[in-house]
């Protein structure tokens, strides 16, 4: 007990000693005033970066690749994201080549159109000694500015939704990121010898020669409609959904968002192969894409983290653990947001068998936002451990 009081005063002292003044320099370029920073420092991969005292940070989940950690406003739903992006960038490739060729995978993955994400500003930035290439634009999600910072093969990312009046914090929270001694340097060394970096020509146009390399299993994968299932284990109250209180506009109006912590499993709802899974910046967050048969493709979006070894073609059943849910990119809390589109539109859930979208509770699968049910278990899938 004693020891314990002893390493928690350690750890107080720690924090306190790691509250730093605010850079003079800094605050009469950003006019924040007084904002007292702290600085986060990643116990896995070493890097570090200041943030505002009074916001929250959610940590990334570290039982999958990919994840993010977050820095949240606790008055408004401005947010700073940092994480590593799951394809490598060969000293051939320039940063800015590497870039467009990333979002424009990325952005075919997410369904934007071409038009639909404008780059209002794009420059190159220093950060802990490093050329970054800073680019600020919104998509029919949000505004976001983003900044991409290589180490060895790695690219890292700072994300925003901050508006141009805010971004002060933004510009204060790139300036401090620094990497550390045991900065992964590649994905291997990131994510284990056997990781397969997202191979950024595959998108989400699974060729059929891809299909053709799969495990010869990918036959039995064939769609199975009597098959789906909720993309999580047990019930989860739905957020936003057709008929709820909050509805999606536009394209993915057919949406449905169902409330769950960080970290929460996510399966795979239908067999199919993987399409898409990493970061889309215009606000999709962490995004994973399964393709069923010639027209269906699923969605997963905001996802803290995905599993190991998962690549663009690889064939999944339905049930499996492919993710973590989390709180990524335009959210204004952690939940799962699931979609099913047909020819890149999003199809009403509810004329798919009932155990897609049901939450649960046949007479209102609507709960307002916030609210949790205590997780009632559900069945199991054989595939999660
Ligand atoms: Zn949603």
């Amino acid at each position: 007990m004693r020891k314990v009081k002893f390493v928690s005063m350690f750890v107080l002292l720690a924090l306190l000693l790691s509250v730093t003044a605010p850079n003079g320099a800094a605050q009469a370029n950003s006019g924040i005033g007084k904002i007292r920073w702290l600085t986060y420092t990643d116990s896995r991969y070493g890097f570090s970066i200041e943030y505002p005292a009074n916001w929250h940070v959610t940590p990334r989940d570290d039982r999958g690749v990919g994840g993010t950690v977050s820095f949240n406003s606790p008055n408004d739903p401005l947010k700073v994201e940092v994480g590593l992006y799951l394809a490598e960038r060969t000293t051939a490739t320039s940063l800015k080549e590497w870039t467009d060729q990333y979002d424009a995978a990325a952005n075919a993955a997410a369904a934007f159109e071409p038009t639909e994400i404008q780059i209002k500003l794009e420059r190159f930035v220093r950060v802990d000694g490093q050329t970054a290439l800073r680019r600020e634009g919104v998509s029919p999600l949000t505004e976001f500015k983003y900044t991409n910072v290589p180490w060895g093969k790695t690219v890292w990312f700072i994300w925003t939704n901050s508006d141009d009046a805010r971004a002060a914090t933004y510009d204060h929270m790139v300036a401090s990121f620094r990497f550390g001694k045991n900065t992964p340097a590649t994905l291997q060394e990131a994510y284990g010898s056997d990781f397969q970096p997202l191979q950024l020509d595959c998108g989400t146009k699974i060729m059929p020669e891809q299909i053709s390399r799969q495990p010869s299993d990918f036959a039995t994968l064939a769609s199975d409609p009597a098959g789906h299932r909720l993309p999580f284990i047990g019930y989860r109250p739905i957020s936003t959904g057709p008929g709820c209180y909050y509805t999606h506009q536009g394209q993915s109006y057919e949406a449905i968002d169902y409330s769950m912590p960080v970290g929460t499993p996510v399966l795979a709802s239908f067999s199919g192969w993987i399409g898409w899974h990493g970061w889309v910046s215009g606000g999709w967050g962490n995004l994973l894409t399964i393709h069923h048969g010639s027209d269906y493709v699923s969605w997963y979006a905001h996802l803290n983290s995905f599993r190991a070894n998962m690549w663009s073609g690889q064939g999944v059943s339905t049930g499996c653990l492919q993710a973590y849910s989390g709180n990524t990119g335009d959210t204004t809390g952690a939940h799962l947001h699931f979609e099913v589109r047909l020819n890149d539109w999003s199809v009403w859930i509810r004329t798919l068998p009932t155990t897609v979208w049901d939450s649960g509770d046949p007479n209102n699968p609507c709960q307002p936002p916030g609210y949790y049910d205590g997780y009632a278990t559900g069945p199991t899938s054989p595939c999660y451990p």
